[in-house]
């Protein structure tokens, strides 16, 4: 099944202005903890100054609303006082619950597991493609301890504030925290190359673009250069050094209108000599 993934950032929402960057080390799966299937009332509740969460991405029936770049850190693990440290490393994503229900004390009161099961699975099976999806994309191991964890989890761990999704609600349709990470890791082989491409985004390939430049900006030059490098750096056309001169790097228009403007000087120092 193709798993769709549309992009609502909740640019509104404080945790997204804050912007604070994470490199993912692990996945946190959640659920919302209301009886509300459609992801759009919490992304109209949530995008606003003053909310004290945010995450990654809401999953429903229909799929992925990718809420946060996955390269931003969420709130999911409790914020001030009750804030935890897998927010410095967890994607995070909040699974929709189906409607009828109500709660009593963090436990689902006339939750119908059998009338439910549809809803169940079509939410299991998007929420274990996305969770595959982003394990491949930050080469994550969902076997290893402590990498794809639910809620619940995390405050066992001492990771995550203490709430008890989704080991309330899964284990009504008989699927355990482990049973998810092995089809996860399932999922992974299965969908390795053929959805390769699927998975790119403007802003995977902005990332793999800036991590390409810096690679490049690194390169040693060769000798055949040298006496150009010398009478660039000498005359302060560049900056100083194969590190300041970023010789592998390609020089943009603005770069190059300054190096002609240095230029321009150095030819008239020139004259006056
Ligand atoms: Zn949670």
């Amino acid at each position: 099944m193709q798993l769709s993934i549309k992009q609502q950032l909740l640019t509104q929402n404080d945790c997204y202005r804050e912007g604070r960057p994470l490199k993912p080390q692990g996945v946190m799966v959640h659920s919302t903890g209301v009886a509300q299937p459609n992801p759009q009332v919490f992304l109209r509740s949530w995008n606003k100054p003053g909310v004290e969460k945010c995450v990654h991405a809401f999953v429903s029936r229909e799929g992925v609303i990718q809420t946060l770049p996955w390269t931003t850190r969420a709130w999911h693990a409790g914020t001030g006082t009750t804030g935890r440290s897998a927010n410095n490393t967890h994607l995070s994503f909040e699974c929709c619950e189906p409607p009828g229900h109500t709660y009593q004390g963090g436990t689902m009161v006339g939750y119908d597991p059998k009338a439910n099961e549809g809803y169940f699975q079509d939410i299991y099976q998007n929420t274990v493609a996305l969770t595959a999806m982003l394990c491949r994309q930050f080469q994550l191991d969902p076997l290893k301890p402590g990498v794809v964890i639910c809620h619940r989890e995390g405050y066992d761990l001492g990771i995550a504030s203490g709430h008890a999704d989704v080991l309330h609600w899964w284990p009504k349709h008989n699927v355990t925290m482990d049973q998810f990470r092995r089809d996860v890791a399932q999922a992974m082989v299965q969908g390795g190359t053929d959805e390769e491409d699927e998975d790119m985004t403007q802003e995977r390939f902005n990332e793999l673009m800036e991590q390409y430049l810096a690679q490049r900006a690194k390169l040693t030059p060769a000798s055949w250069s040298a006496q150009a490098r010398t009478w660039a750096e000498q005359s302060g056309l560049v900056a100083g050094g194969a590190q300041g001169a970023r010789y592998g790097s390609f020089a943009t228009r603005e770069e190059l209108v300054q190096m002609l403007s240095r230029l321009e000087g150095i030819l008239a120092t020139d004259k006056t000599k």
